[in-house]
């Protein structure tokens, strides 16, 4: 049999992969700063696979808990069984762990996680009254996005400080239009208005968005037109609509995109 290799498009914005790199031979844990739909999760995939690792991604929420990274015992007929969540998983496995937006996690993740990011990289499962110490491969990385306004959850900067951090923005014009045609083979010329869409919203401050145009967007946009949407439906449904529900904003962010394509 034939297994095909799977290749993932990055495109890198700085010095990412060299200190992925590093951080992988000396076993640090990382943090992933930046808005959604920057590439965090693509960059980690990215690795992963360059890297030959395999990784495991946990979506954290508000109810997420450390029973859930840690696992649970459950009933089977008559028996009572352990079972090992993610977390336990990868530190026995020497997986990357992946938790994404670490900071919407309950309290207890954090103190979970604790002993795994400094010299003792350890896991203590309380439930076994068990200690592990991690595979020489496992790594654990998390993201977060500073930019969430009130309401959101921050990341104590005690726990921040116990992870080597690297910054996502979004990427200059031009990697964006190669991201752009990269992904969806779209043609050139609309990539690169496309982009200025993601600029010129992204530069309008006064709005007060919450959260502007991501690439991820103008993924989306790209693809529709890909697709034979037509331009001015596609950029409203893909990059206007998701960005706010105000009628007023909505229809001044169109007017001004159907100026642009
Ligand atoms: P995040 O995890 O930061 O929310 P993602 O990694 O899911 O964002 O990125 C969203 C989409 O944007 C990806 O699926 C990909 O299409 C595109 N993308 C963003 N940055 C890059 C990049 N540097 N290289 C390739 N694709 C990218």
């Amino acid at each position: 049999m034939i297994v095909a290799e799977k290749t993932i498009f990055y495109k890198a914005v700085g010095s990412e992969i060299e200190v992925f790199n590093q951080i992988n031979q000396l076993q640090l844990p990382l943090l992933l700063k930046g808005p959604t739909g920057s590439g965090k999760s693509r960059f980690i995939e990215y690795m992963a696979n360059e890297l030959n690792k395999t990784l495991v991604t946990v979506s954290c929420h508000e109810e997420t808990s450390a029973t859930d990274l840690i696992g649970r015992f459950i009933i089977k007929g008559a028996e009572t069984i352990w079972i090992d969540g993610p977390l336990s998983i990868a530190v026995k496995n020497g997986y990357i762990l992946y938790l994404d937006e670490v900071a919407e996690a309950r309290p207890d993740v954090i103190v979970a996680i604790h002993s795994l990011t400094d010299h003792r990289r350890e896991l203590f499962i309380d439930k076994l009254g068990e200690t592990i110490k991690a595979h020489p491969d496992f790594l654990l990385v998390a993201s977060f996005n500073p930019g969430y306004q009130k309401g959101f959850k921050e990341l104590k900067p005690s726990t921040r400080q116990r992870f080597v951090a690297l910054s996502f923005d979004y990427p200059n014009p031009k990697v964006e239009t190669e991201i752009l045609i990269n992904e969806t083979g779209i043609e050139a010329d609309i990539a690169q208005k496309l982009v200025t869409i993601g600029t010129k919203i992204r530069n309008l401050t006064e709005l007060g968005l919450t959260e502007t145009v991501s690439t991820r967007l103008l993924v989306d946009a790209a693809k529709l037109i890909n697709n034979g949407l037509p331009k001015r439906l596609a950029v409203h449904v893909a990059v206007v609509e998701p960005l706010t529900d105000e009628q007023e904003t909505i229809q001044a962010l169109k007017d001004l995109c159907d100026l642009m394509i």
